[in-house]
């Protein structure tokens, strides 16, 4: 069985452990920075290329810090997601405002930061004229329907909710113009956790192709490409990431063949991805409470799936490392479950692992997107601390484990206290 490295001992995470009372993610700064590199590194022919990180994956100030630090952007979808980027300091060009079925407020806020405003439809235009008023730079998310098949885990564009069809894209252009919007992008995102380069290519050819229709058609000059996220990670250790370099050659390719060849330069281009960015580079720690033998073997964890719910959600692979135990013969088959009161809470179903015992830290990989952020309080369970493995080695929390207090903060006791004596 492949293995997956990672950046710590089981001395240093015990040590980290005993400090932060476990369950916890822990992110590794060098990762994440070293990924940022190679990322802007791949695309450095385009000049103003900016990857906006979807901050939903990870919502947590310390780390936009550290990619707005790379030079990274912030995408944002919701109000808590716009209000972080100002707490951050955030303006502009530096956020994408990429929603759908977006309340009045939202745009509001996005307006007051000057976030690029990315509209998921034509109605859209004239709800922001209405709530907000018309930015200067608008952008349009594209679904290009049965032209391209989305893949598997987003499934086919048709039946998404997210974008404009093609003829209403032509009609969103024209309209905002005419609205008085000066400065235009275009968007679309048609895939999720794909780890084929290729498909991002035929994406950034689709969209290519649409910025010379419309320059064709209407004489709008569309200044920057978004070709979204979904830039997938390999969860499985026999998997292979992403070929950056190949994946930007083929997409420089057809940036040559069309926007070159029919004058559409410069074009900016984009991404705004998550996962790809925080995903392999966060893990989630948690201890063995229990092992249990019934009809099958399982392994019961302080954490549950209030901390890391993709495998009992997609049915997704973590890759599961038993810390000190990484040279033992994977000899048993267990079942590793959290403590909520539901069968699906398992991060892992009949896995073959070395042989477990109660005290043993477990290592859940690729925790870092999607992990924390989707947390919940079913149960009760309460959202686990975040900490931060800075390059020099140490350790930083970067946010707190909630408490008691906190779960029950949005009740009145007092009212209470008179309701029903
Ligand atoms: C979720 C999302 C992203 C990020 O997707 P990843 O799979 O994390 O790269 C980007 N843009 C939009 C509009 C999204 O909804």
């Amino acid at each position: 069985m492949a293995s997956k490295e990672l950046p710590f001992t089981r001395e240093e995470l015990e040590k980290i452990a005993a400090s932060y009372n476990t369950p916890f993610h822990l992110y590794d700064e060098k990762g994440i920075r070293s990924f940022a590199r190679a990322f802007k590194e791949a695309f450095s022919w385009n000049e103003g290329f900016v990857e906006y990180y979807a901050i939903k994956a990870a919502p947590n100030p310390y780390l936009m810090k550290i990619l707005r630090q790379e030079g990274f952007g912030i995408d944002c979808s919701s109000l808590a997601e716009l209000e972080l980027a100002g707490r951050l300091g955030m303006r502009g060009d530096e956020i994408m405002f990429t929603s759908n079925d977006t309340p009045a407020n939202e745009f509001v806020k996005a307006r007051e930061l000057g976030a690029i405003i990315n509209l998921d439809d034509i109605s859209h235009i004239g709800y922001l004229e209405k709530h907000a008023g018309i930015p200067e730079t608008l952008c349009f998310r594209y679904n290009p329907g049965s032209l391209k098949e989305g893949n598997l885990i987003i499934g086919h564009p048709e039946e998404a909710k997210f974008g404009l069809t093609r003829d209403q894209m032509f009609e969103a252009y024209r309209i905002a113009r005419e609205k008085g919007a000066v400065r235009f992008g275009i968007h679309t995102m048609v895939a999720s956790n794909e780890l084929d380069p290729d498909y991002f290519v035929e994406t950034a050819e689709i969209l290519f192709r649409m910025i010379h229709e419309i320059s064709q058609k209407l004489g709008i000059r569309i200044e920057f490409a978004n070709l979204g996220g979904g830039i997938g990670i390999p969860y499985h250790p026999a998997q292979q990431p992403v070929d950056l370099g190949r994946m930007s050659r083929g997409i420089r390719k057809a940036y040559d063949e069309i926007i070159v060849a029919n004058h559409l330069e410069p074009l900016r281009l984009n991404f705004e991805s998550g996962r790809a960015v925080t995903g392999p580079f966060g893990y989630l720690i948690s201890r063995v409470i229990h092992v249990k033998d019934t009809y099958k073997k399982f392994a019961g964890l302080d954490a549950s799936m209030a901390n890391l719910m993709r495998p009992a959600l997609y049915g997704a692979y973590h890759h599961i490392t038993v810390m000190g135990k990484e040279e033992e013969k994977p000899l048993c088959r267990y079942d590793i479950t959290g403590s909520l009161c539901e069968n699906n809470d398992k991060f892992a179903i009949d896995r073959l692992l070395p042989v477990i015992t109660p005290g043993d830290l477990l290592v859940i990989h690729d925790a870092g997107a999607h992990g924390h952020a989707m947390g919940f309080n079913y149960n009760g369970k309460l959202k686990s601390a975040e900490l931060l493995l800075r390059e020099n080695g140490e350790v930083v929390m970067i946010r707190r484990a909630e408490t008691l207090d906190d779960y029950f903060s949005t009740i009145d006791f007092e009212g209470l206290e008179t309701f029903y004596v």
